[in-house]
C-alpha cells in the first residue's frame, strides 16, 4: 500500500528514535523511543498510542531516527502500536508535511486530515467492501428447483447462483432483510464483504467542439507529468465535459481522478454527470456523508478501489493509490479557503499535490482567480480558453436599471418586476439574487434610536420571520424578536434593509399563481435540499429562484431565461482590497446562469450608482479584460497574489491581552527592510462570539522573504509567555485581510 519505508529497519529499532506528530499546539514533532514490548518496529505514517503529559494520545509516527538531540533518558517510550502499515501514501506524506511547514500550523493537527474520521478515533481503517450475501457450500450444492414453494427465496437463491450480491442490489430489487435471513436460517448463504469490480470504463460521450478537443489534447499530451492547466470557460461553455472527456483517459489507464468541488450542493449534480458517464465506482467525501460512509470511501480511495473521487475541500487530502489527475471546478470561490484549524487554499494544496504526484491538474473557471492569472502571466499555468457556450446556447444580454428616485416593492423596481411577469408569462424561470439572507438586516427603534446588536460581536442582529427571532449571522447566538424597545419602551420598531424572507414575501404576494423558491442558507440546510430544489426545477415549469450567493456557485438551471440582480450596490463598498474582484465574479457567475438552455437570457442589474466604473466595467466587457486591470491594479499597489502576505491573528476574552501578546511578539521580531510589518491592530469586527481579535500583518514582494518572516513570528509565537487564555495562528495568503 505504501512505500514509505523506515530508513532503519529492524535491526537498530532498540536504538531507534521516532519522531511523531501529535495532537498539541505544538510546532515541533515529538520524539518517542520504541515500544517497550513489542518486537516490531513502527513505520512512519502508523498511528502509535503515546503518553503526553498525563493523557495517552493517538500520535502518527513522521520519520525514524538513528539519534536525538535530546537527552534519550528523558524520552519516553511509545505504549502501543495501531497499524501495521502506513495509513499515507508518499505523495501524501510529503503533502502534509509540506503543508505543515507552508501554513506554520502544528503538525499533529495537519496530519490527522489524511485520516478517516474512525481512524481519527485510533479505529482500524473501514472495510471498504459493501455487506452482502453468498452461497455457502451447502447453497451451492442445492439442486435447481429446492425452495420453488417460498417464492422470495427462491429468488434470492436464483440471483446469488449467479454472483453475490449486496444488501442494497437486492432490496433494490425487492428482496428484504427478512427474506436473507430466512436463508441464513436454513444455512444455505453466509454474509460476506462485496467488493466492487474493477473493470473501470467510460461511456459515449458528446462530440466536443474545437476549443474543447484543444483543451483535452493539451490536457491528456503525453509528456505531460504535473502540468497546472487554468481552463477559462465563460459558464456553460462545456469544462465540464472537458473533465468528463480528461478524466475518461485517466480512467482507462486504471488511475484515479480527484475532483473538488465549492460546495455540498454541487456534489450531486456532478456524481450524477460521472456516474452517468462512467462504469466505474464514483465516491462522494464532505461533511454530509454519514461518518461510517466517510469511512467507507476514504478506505476505497486510499485502496485505489474508487475511480473517481468528488469531495469538497477537506477531500484535498484524502489518500490515493494511483493518482493520475486533479480537478478544481469553480477555483475561484471563496468556498476552497477553510478559515479555521489550519487555514488554507484546497486550490493551492491541490496544486501542491498534483506536483508531488506528478500528474496534471485542471483548474476550471468563468471568473479564474488573480492568483490564478498571476500563475499564468508568469507561465507556471498553462491557460486554456473555452470562449463560446456549447450547445449552442447564446450569451445572455445584460442591462443596467437606474433605481434612483423610483418606488421600490421589497426592493423590486417596475423594470425588474415587469421583467419578471413577461418572463413567467412566456413560461420560463426567473432568478433574482439578494446577498441578505433574513427578514432584514437591522431592527431599529424610530422614537431612540435604539439598534438591535449581538451581546457576543460588534455586529447588528439580523430579523428572521421563519423561526420568528433576532440572529446573529457571526455567532449565531439567538434573541426574541421585542415587541417593544428595551431602549425607551416605545412601540415604533422598524425592520430596516432587505433580506430573503422579506422579498419572497413580497414576491408570494404578486406572483400567487407561481412557486417561489427561495435558496439560501437557512432554507437549503438540510442534505438534500438543493438535489429536490434541482429535480423541481429541471420540469422547466415557470417559477422565481430567489437567492444568496449560493446560486451562483455553478449550478446548473437550464430553463432560467431572466437574472436580476437586486442589490449591486451592497456589494460596490467594501473594505476588503480584494472587494472588486469578488463584486467582478459574483456579477459575473449571477449573470451566468442565465439562458443556458436553448433560450437568450438577459441579465437585470438594480444600481443607484450606474456610473460607477465596476459597474460600467461589468456592462461593458467581459471578466477576463476586467480581472487583467485589477491584477495590474495589486500589482501598483503591491498587494496580493502581487505582493505575498501572512499574518498573525490571536484571539482573547480580555481585549488589551491580545495586543499586548502581539507587542511582545513583535518587540522579538529581527527587522527586514524586505518586509512591512503591520500592528498589532484589531480586526475589522473586533470582537466576535465573545473573543477580542487583533492582528499582526507581513507584506512583502518576496514570498521568500516573507515566508522566512513568519517562520521566525510564529516561532516567537510559540516561545512567548502567554497570559490569559489567549489562542494565536498563523494565516498564511488570507483570505480575509480584515
Ligand atoms: P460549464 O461546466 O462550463 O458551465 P457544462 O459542461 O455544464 O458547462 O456545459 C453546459 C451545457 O452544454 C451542458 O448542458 C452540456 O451538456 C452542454 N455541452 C457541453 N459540451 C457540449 C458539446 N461538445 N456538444 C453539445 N453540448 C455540450
Ligand atoms: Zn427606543
Ligand atoms: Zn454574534
Amino acid at each position: 500500500m505504501t512505500d514509505v519505508q523506515p530508513d532503519h529497519a529492524t535491526a537498530t529499532h532498540a536504538l531507534a528514535v521516532y519522531r511523531c506528530a501529535v495532537p498539541a499546539p505544538l510546532l515541533t514533532l515529538l520524539d518517542y523511543l520504541p515500544p517497550l514490548n513489542s518486537q516490531a518496529a513502527p513505520l512512519p505514517g502508523t498511528r502509535v498510542w503515546v503518553p503526553l503529559g498525563r493523557r495517552t494520545v493517538i500520535g502518527i509516527v513522521i520519520s525514524v531516527e538513528s539519534d536525538t538531540d535530546l537527552d534519550r533518558s528523558k524520552l519516553k517510550a511509545i505504549d502501543a502500536l495501531l497499524d501495521a502499515q502506513s495509513l499515507f501514501d508518499s505523495p501524501q506524506m510529503a503533502l502534509l508535511t509540506w503543508a505543515a511547514r507552508y501554513y506554520l500550523h502544528p503538525p499533529g493537527e495537519v496530519f490527522v486530515l489524511g485520516l478517516s474520521p474512525r481512524e481519527r478515533r485510533g479505529e482500524p481503517t473501514a472495510p471498504t467492501g459493501k455487506p452482502g450475501v453468498k452461497l455457502n457450500a451447502r447453497g451451492i450444492g442445492l439442486p435447481a428447483g429446492a425452495l420453488s414453494r417460498a417464492k422470495k427465496q427462491a429468488l434470492l437463491l436464483t440471483a446469488l447462483q449467479h454472483r453475490p450480491h449486496s444488501l442494497e442490489e437486492l432490496a433494490d430489487q425487492g428482496l428484504s432483510r427478512a427474506v436473507i435471513r430466512a436463508l441464513a436460517a436454513k444455512d444455505l448463504i453466509e454474509y460476506c464483504d462485496i467488493k466492487g469490480d474493477h473493470r473501470w470504463a467510460s461511456r459515449d460521450h458528446l462530440d466536443p467542439t474545437e476549443e474543447q478537443q484543444r483543451a483535452i489534447t493539451t490536457i491528456n499530451s503525453k509528456e505531460s507529468g504535473f502540468v497546472c492547466h487554468l481552463l477559462e470557460g465563460i459558464t456553460g461553455s462545456g469544462k465540464t465535459e472537458v473533465y468528463l472527456q480528461c478524466a475518461a483517459q485517466v480512467i482507462e489507464r486504471e488511475q484515479q481522478v480527484l475532483i473538488l468541488l465549492p460546495e455540498i450542493g454541487l456534489t450531486p449534480q456532478m456524481l450524477g454527470r460521472f456516474q452517468s458517464r462512467f462504469d466505474a465506482p464514483v465516491i462522494m467525501l464532505h461533511s454530509g456523508l454519514a461518518d461510517s460512509e466517510r469511512d467507507r470511501h476514504w478506505a476505497m480511495a486510499r485502496e485505489g478501489a474508487a475511480a473517481i473521487i468528488l469531495g469538497t475541500r477537506s477531500a484535498v487530502f484524502a489518500p490515493c493509490a494511483r493518482l493520475g489527475m486533479i480537478v478544481v471546478d469553480e477555483e475561484h470561490d471563496h468556498s476552497f479557503n477553510q478559515q479555521d484549524g489550519l487555514r488554507y487554499s484546497a486550490r493551492d494544496v491541490a496544486v501542491k499535490r498534483a506536483q508531488l504526484s506528478g500528474c496534471p491538474i485542471i483548474l476550471g473557471s468563468a471568473t479564474p482567480s488573480l492568483e490564478s492569472l498571476r500563475n499564468v502571466e508568469e507561465n507556471r499555468y498553462r491557460l486554456l480558453t473555452l470562449s463560446e457556450r456549447a450547445g449552442g446556447a447564446s450569451v445572455p444580454s445584460k442591462k443596467v436599471v437606474d433605481i434612483r428616485g423610483l418606488a421600490l416593492e421589497a426592493g423590486l423596481s417596475q423594470p425588474l418586476l415587469s421583467a419578471v411577469h413577461s418572463t413567467l408569462s412566456a413560461e420560463k424561470q426567473v432568478l433574482l439574487f439578494l446577498n441578505r439572507r433574513g427578514f432584514a438586516p437591522t431592527l431599529l427603534c424610530h422614537d431612540c434610536g435604539w439598534l438591535s446588536t449581538c451581546d457576543h460581536c460588534d455586529a447588528r442582529l439580523a430579523v428572521h420571520r421563519k423561526p420568528t427571532e433576532l440572529r446573529c449571522h457571526h455567532c449565531n447566538s439567538k434573541k426574541f424578536l421585542p415587541r417593544s424597545c428595551p431602549g425607551c419602551r416605545g412601540s415604533r420598531l422598524i425592520s430596516t434593509g432587505l433580506g430573503t424572507e422579506q422579498t419572497e414575501l413580497t414576491l408570494q404576494r404578486l406572483f400567487p399563481t407561481f412557486p417561489v423558491f427561495r435558496v439560501d442558507s437557512d432554507s437549503m440546510s438540510s442534505r438534500h435540499a438543493m438535489d429536490n430544489l434541482s429535480q423541481q426545477l429541471d420540469t422547466g415549469e415557470p417559477c422565481i429562484i430567489l437567492g444568496t450567493q449560493m446560486l451562483t456557485k455553478g449550478h446548473h438551471f437550464p430553463a432560467v431565461t431572466t437574472v436580476g440582480v437586486i442589490d449591486a450596490d451592497g456589494l460596490l463598498f467594501s473594505p476588503d482590497f480584494r472587494g472588486e474582484e469578488r463584486l467582478l465574479q459574483l456579477l459575473t457567475q449571477v449573470g451566468g446562469r442565465a439562458g443556458r438552455g436553448h433560450h437568450a437570457g438577459e441579465v437585470i442589474i438594480q444600481t443607484h450608482y450606474p456610473d460607477h466604473p465596476l459597474i460600467q466595467a461589468v456592462m461593458n466587457q467581459d471578466y477576463g479584460v476586467l480581472a487583467r486591470d485589477l491584477l495590474n491594479e495589486r500589482r501598483r499597489r503591491g498587494l496580493p497574489p502581487a505582493g505575498a502576505m501572512a499574518m498573525l491573528r490571536c484571539d482573547s476574552t480580555d481585549f488589551n491581552q491580545g495586543l499586548a501578546f502581539l507587542s511582545a511578539i513583535k518587540a522579538q521580531l529581527s527587522r527586514d527592510s524586505a518586509i512591512v510589518l503591520i500592528g498589532p491592530i484589531p480586526a475589522a469586527m473586533a470582537r466576535r462570539a465573545g473573543r477580542y481579535r487583533a492582528q499582526l500583518l507581513l507584506l512583502s514582494s518576496d514570498r521568500r522573504a516573507l515566508h522566512h518572516a513568519a517562520t521566525q513570528m510564529a516561532w516567537v509565537a510559540d516561545g512567548v509567555k502567554k497570559t490569559g487564555d489567549i489562542k494565536w495562528f498563523m494565516d498564511i495568503d488570507p483570505a480575509d485581510s480584515a
